[in-house]
């Protein structure tokens, strides 16, 4: 049976893992015309130990795998950004219960709130929910109109990308690039660009899940 499971989890993890290494000079260079161009080596560094983590204590129950990413992310990476995403982690290890896609979407949904909670900032302000948020939105519709999960994942991968390039033209309100101003128009937010790997991640690695 498919099933959104430890190991599918895992393989998500993974993915994004494998995802942000890729990306990492680039996330790091949108981060560097707006930010303080640490953001792909801090999301390196923090998903390579996270999946590090994961193979030195291995575990068959779901939430403890989102739990050790969440508290990987938090010790390792320094930023803004280590306690948001270590926040969407715990609290989506929090909400999750079951195993099907409906269960992952609720999960994802807390953390989105959890990162909305602990960083008080909008859709809109140039940030990392500009992508989380649309992904979020586009999952629960697909799924509710009968969407198989795959698709449901692709649909929310689509959002999130779109989400993204719509942070470009935005002025930063919230972190680091908000120092700017004005200035901070005209560059795509680095955390809504690794938030959409994240969402990527998910649709390569669960799409037969669920
Ligand atoms: P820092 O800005 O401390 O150097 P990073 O470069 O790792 O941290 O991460 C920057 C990203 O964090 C931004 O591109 C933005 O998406 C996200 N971010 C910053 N502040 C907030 C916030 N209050 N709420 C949500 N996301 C935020
Ligand atoms: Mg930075």
């Amino acid at each position: 049976m498919s099933a959104v499971d430890a190991a599918a989890l895992t393989a998500w993890v993974r993915e994004f893992a494998r995802l942000v290494h890729e990306q990492r000079d680039a996330l790091t260079q949108l981060d560097a015309a707006i930010g303080d161009a640490d953001h792909g080596a801090n999301l390196d560094r923090g998903m390579t130990a996270a999946v590090a983590a994961l193979e030195a204590t291995p575990s068959d129950d779901p939430a403890a795998v989102l739990k050790t990413v969440a508290t990987t992310l938090i010790k390792t990476v320094g930023g803004a950004s280590g306690p948001l995403y270590g926040t969407f982690f715990l609290r989506a290890a929090g909400a999750l219960d079951g195993d099907d896609g409906r269960a992952l979407a609720t999960a994802v949904r807390a953390g989105y709130d959890g990162v909305v909670a602990r960083g008080k900032a909008e859709r809109g302000d140039k940030t990392m929910l500009d992508a989380l948020g649309p992904a979020c939105d586009a999952l629960d519709e697909a799924l509710g109109s009968g969407k198989p999960l795959g698709e449901a994942l692709g649909a929310a991968a689509e959002a999130a990308a779109a989400g993204r390039d719509a942070t470009e033209p935005l002025v930063a309100r919230k972190g680091r690039a908000s120092y700017l101003g004005e200035r901070s128009a005209g560059h795509v937010d680095p955390g809504a660009a690794s938030s959409t790997l994240l969402v990527q991640a998910a649709a390569t690695a669960l799409a037969g899940e669920g």
